[in-house]
Formats: structure tokens, C-alpha cells, sequence
């Protein structure tokens, strides 16, 4: 072994869902269709029929709604006006100071053990990057991902030109975990697990439901961790129960970031196991290193 290589993996990876998950509502009902005054029970019923009656993918079919129905073309949908609705978004309990509360904690635990951990946050949705782009918590994220518009020299939206669903939401866990996060970089390529900057164990999936299923699969196959979030003012649901037993997750909790609830002591203990591990994993290196 190069005895001036350096332990790499020490780097975690908390990658979220959005809609949902972060935010109560999907970010178009908090933003566009409060603008425009459009019934959102209509709109998704319009998009399911798309997809059922003349075999749209239902992310396509949204976002092709949000071009060509006829209120948007009167009005278009520009970048800006997009990125300007984002305040509107409502998120759940403790989101916005959720951040700057784990990025500590890791620092902390961290510094504990006596090693080097890096945490970076990203955003895996089917929804809109431009709106996402301008969410007040947008300055927390390594990346985001999501889906986006071709814009026209006047702004207005011309083409799809990313759509994200729940099933091709699974490739960008593979961008994160094999360093390759600009889209034109080709993630089915080999590369061994030694190479790879962020190893699933130190990956964390956050999600709501069905749409996640695939992420949350593809995580917990590998070695890393997922965590289901419901309302927090009900109850779990058996879909989500249904995660659990399945084994899609290693935990469900309400959707309360705040400091000291079920979820932040559920996600405080998935990451001190990480850290543990990042540890563990350091300590055999530097005895391979100096073997
Ligand atoms: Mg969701």
C-alpha cells in the first residue's frame, strides 16, 4: 500500500427526498398552484390520467402540464418566477434550524473520538430544481438534485430536459457514492469499492413513502441506513410500517426536525454508528499502512 495515501472514507453523505419530507406539501401546492389558483387534487387526477390513459410517466406529465396547459401558457412558468415562489414553501417542524443543529453534532462526536468527519447533506426530488434553488435552506447542500426545464432566450420553458422519478432517483445515490455528481460523468463504469469517496455504510436515505422505496432499497442493500418520515401529527401509516417490516428501513419517525425529538435522536444514533465505524475502519488502515 502507498504510504502516503490518506483515509478517504471518512466523508457521510445524509441524502433527503424533499416533498414530503422535508416539506409537509409537494413544493408545486405551496407554490405554483397557490400563484396560478389551481386545485392541486385536479391537477394530480390530470396527471394520473396522462399517465394511465395514454402511458405518460407521471414526472413528465406534470412537468409537461406545467408547460402547456393553457393558464401556463398565458403565464408562463419562468426560471425567475419559479425561484421566487420558493418562499412559500412550507416545511416540517424544525427543518430550518435542523442543519446547523447536525452538522454540530457530527463535528462533535467526531472530535470525541479523535478523528476527521465531513458530513454533506444533498437533495434527491422529483419535484423542481428551480423552485429548489431558491429555498431558504438551499445553502446547506453539497447538491441538488431534481428536475428542470430548458429555458428560451425570453425565460419561458421549452423542454424537459432532466425529469427524476422514483425509479432513476436510485442513480444519483451511485453519483454520491462514487464521487461522479456532474451528470455528464458516466456512473456505470466499475469502480472498486476502495475508490468509491462515499461507501453506502456511510450513506443515510430520508424519505416519506412508495416514491422511495427504490433509494431506500438500493441503501440498505449496500450497507447504509434509511430512515421513513410520516406526518408528525398522525400516527404511522402502514405503508410505513410496511417499510419497516419489510426491512426497506432501519427506522420510522414523525417529521420533526427539531432538537431532542424522536427523529433527531434516531438520526444522532444512525450517525454515531457511522462515526464509530468510520473509526473502526480508520484504525485498521493505519495499522495495514504501517504493516
Ligand atoms: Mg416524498
Amino acid at each position: 500500500m502507498n504510504k502516503r495515501s490518506v483515509f478517504k472514507h471518512n466523508i457521510i453523505a445524509l441524502c433527503y427526498d424533499f416533498d414530503g419530507t422535508l416539506s409537509r406539501h409537494n413544493m408545486q401546492e405551496d407554490t405554483i398552484f397557490k400563484e396560478y389558483g389551481i386545485r392541486p387534487l385536479k391537477f394530480w387526477k390530470e396527471v394520473n390520467l396522462l399517465a394511465k390513459r395514454e402511458g405518460y410517466d407521471k414526472t413528465l406529465a406534470y412537468l409537461n402540464k406545467l408547460i402547456y396547459d393553457p393558464v401556463f401558457q398565458k403565464k408562463p412558468l419562468t426560471e425567475a418566477r419559479l425561484l421566487g415562489m420558493a418562499h412559500r414553501i412550507k416545511y416540517y417542524p424544525g427543518v430550518e434550524s435542523f442543519f446547523p443543529m447536525i452538522n454540530r453534532f457530527v463535528e462533535r462526536e467526531a472530535k470525541r473520538l479523535g478523528i476527521k468527519v465531513k458530513l454533506e447533506h444533498y437533495i434527491i426530488s422529483s419535484g423542481m430544481k428551480a423552485i429548489l434553488n431558491g429555498v431558504s435552506i438551499k445553502r446547506y447542500f453539497h447538491e441538488i438534485y431534481a428536475c428542470e426545464y430548458e429555458y428560451s432566450k425570453d425565460g419561458q420553458p421549452k423542454c424537459v430536459k432532466m425529469a427524476i422519478n422514483e425509479t432513476n432517483k436510485t442513480q444519483f445515490l451511485f453519483r454520491i457514492n462514487k464521487g461522479y455528481l456532474r451528470l455528464d460523468q458516466d456512473i456505470n463504469s466499475h469502480m472498486p469499492e476502495e475508490k468509491r469517496r462515499i461507501p453506502f455504510q456511510n450513506i443515510v436515505y430520508i424519505g416519506d413513502g412508495n416514491s422511495d422505496v427504490p433509494c431506500m432499497a438500493v441503501t440498505i442493500k449496500n450497507g447504509g441506513h434509511a430512515i421513513a418520515v410520516y406526518p408528525p401529527e398522525r400516527k404511522a401509516q402502514k405503508k410505513h410500517l410496511g417499510l419497516l417490516r419489510a426491512k426497506r428501513v432501519d427506522h420510522i419517525a414523525p417529521a420533526n426536525f427539531k432538537k431532542g425529538s424522536e427523529f433527531a435522536g434516531i438520526l444522532e444514533l444512525t450517525l454515531k454508528t457511522i462515526i464509530q465505524n468510520i473509526q473502526f475502519n480508520h484504525s485498521v488502515y493505519e495499522q495495514s499502512r504501517e504493516s
